[in-house]
């Protein structure tokens, strides 16, 4: 008999899975995926070309109805698991609900960080993780609201571009002196500053939110140095934290996320973890391919063979149309590491390589972002490219011709 196997969680990590299940160990398992969202999984990353309008709401699902039942997987949606009891090996929904597992796997994602500002209670302070804060966010756009984005990390600056292009005007403000400063160095981040003043967006830059004015709604957002800048709509996008509630009121290993092994395993050996609410060596992955990748290991163990995961290489790829960026391991050359950088200012391009020890160890395209694959590509190869660091800039066919 098929082993009941709960989900919790109906987001992108959880869809890979079920994915990597069926064609691994289709008919092993009995599988219910149980997602707090009342819609279909849908592909996050898209959020922003959605608020942007670039695309409809029915292009962001993953997968559509059919697929699910075709692999005989049970989605409840619209459902919260409320508790987990691993004595009795059963989950409880909001509702009541209470189903046996054999194995359960958390992919409950992350919630968006909302410091507790004064005012944050306030009808019109909103947060940008899912469809419904789309909905909220181009309502006020499209009436050509006032609009504060706090937060110029890939997520504010996304915000501000897609809540700009759908008609609202935006400033956004970001604590410190340059946009992106977690994967871009000084003169990247001052491009892409330029950039999104010349889209409309008033960038602020060293400004500290210290609350938010209004009273039956907010009205504007007050900062550290006393000035008020009014807002009809604020955005918060400075982070996310993984979603642990249920695991750690479960008595699971618990930082800052679920603690999981190399297989993904938790310290309970029949619950696993991945995607955002999964720590592994100390790392916690805000972005997605990390979570496919664990995704896949996880379904090969599951499936009974034997896999590990290591941990990932992160790379980051902004997509605020006409203003490409992509960021990936080094980028600022610290210590004994070189730089071969190609700048053409008034083209907004700027295209820097992190060399160390002969090896590309990380790079920062702004304006230009071709052959990003193909440098992520070196750095995680840790192969030697001295016969091509001075055709770096120029991308691959360079590259290849050089070497061959
Ligand atoms: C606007 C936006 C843009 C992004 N752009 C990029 C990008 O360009 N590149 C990139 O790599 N990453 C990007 N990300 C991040 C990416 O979307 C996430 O890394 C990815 O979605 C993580 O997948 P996950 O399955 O762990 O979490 P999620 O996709 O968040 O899924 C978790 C699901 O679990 C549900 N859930 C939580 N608790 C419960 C419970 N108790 N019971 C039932 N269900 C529950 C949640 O409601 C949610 O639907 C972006 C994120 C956002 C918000």
């Amino acid at each position: 008999m098929a082993e009941p196997l709960i989900i919790v969680g109906k987001g992108m990590a959880a869809t890979r899975l079920v994915d990597e299940l069926s064609q691994r160990a289709l008919g092993r398992y009995s599988i219910a995926v149980i997602g707090e969202e009342p819609r279909l999984a849908y592909n996050r990353v898209l959020l922003s070309p959605l608020l942007a309008g670039e695309i409809a709401a029915p292009d962001i699902e993953l997968k559509p109805a059919a697929w699910w039942r075709v692999r005989g997987v049970s989605t409840l949606y619209g459902r919260a698991v409320e508790n987990i009891d691993r004595s009795a090996k059963t989950v409880t929904l909001a509702d009541g609900l209470t189903l046996p597992y054999g194995k359960l796997v958390l992919a409950t994602g992350s919630k968006p960080l909302k410091p507790p500002f004064p005012g944050g209670d306030l009808p019109g302070v909103a947060t940008f993780r899912d469809t419904r804060d789309v909905e909220t966010m181009r309502a006020y756009a499209e009436r050509g609201a006032r609009i504060v984005v706090i937060g110029g990390g890939l997520l504010g600056l996304e915000a501000a571009y897609g809540l700009s292009k759908a008609g609202g005007q935006v400033t956004l403000l970001h604590l410190v002196d340059r946009l992106m400063e977690r994967q871009l160095d000084a003169e990247g981040a001052g491009l892409l500053a330029s950039a999104m003043a010349a889209r409309g967006i008033s960038v602020r830059l060293n400004s500290a939110t210290k609350g938010f004015v209004g009273t039956d709604k907010v009205e504007g957002v007050e900062l550290q140095d006393g000035a008020v800048i009014p807002a009809d709509l604020v955005v918060i996008a400075i982070g996310v934290r993984p979603n642990v509630e249920l695991a750690k009121a479960a008595g699971l290993q618990v930082n800052r996320g679920v603690v999981v092994d190399d297989a993904m395993a938790s310290d309970d050996p029949a619950i696993f973890a991945i995607g955002e609410c999964a720590e592994h060596r100390g790392s916690v992955y805000g972005l997605v391919e990390p979570a496919y990748e664990q995704a896949r290991v996880l379904a090969t163990n599951l499936a009974g063979k034997s896999a590990a995961y290591s941990g990932s290489l992160l790379s980051t790829n902004l997509k605020v149309s006409g203003v490409g960026v992509f960021s990936a391991g080094e980028f600022e050359a610290a210590g004994d590491a070189e730089t071969v950088v190609l700048r053409d200012p008034a083209s907004g391009i700027y295209r820097k390589f992190v060399l160390r020890e002969g090896r590309l160890a990380g790079c920062v395209l702004v304006g230009d972002t071709r052959g990003a694959l193909f440098y992520l590509g070196l750095i995680r190869s840790g192969q030697d490219i001295s016969a091509i660091r001075a055709d770096l800039p120029f991308g691959e066919p360079y590259c290849i011709r050089e070497a061959a």
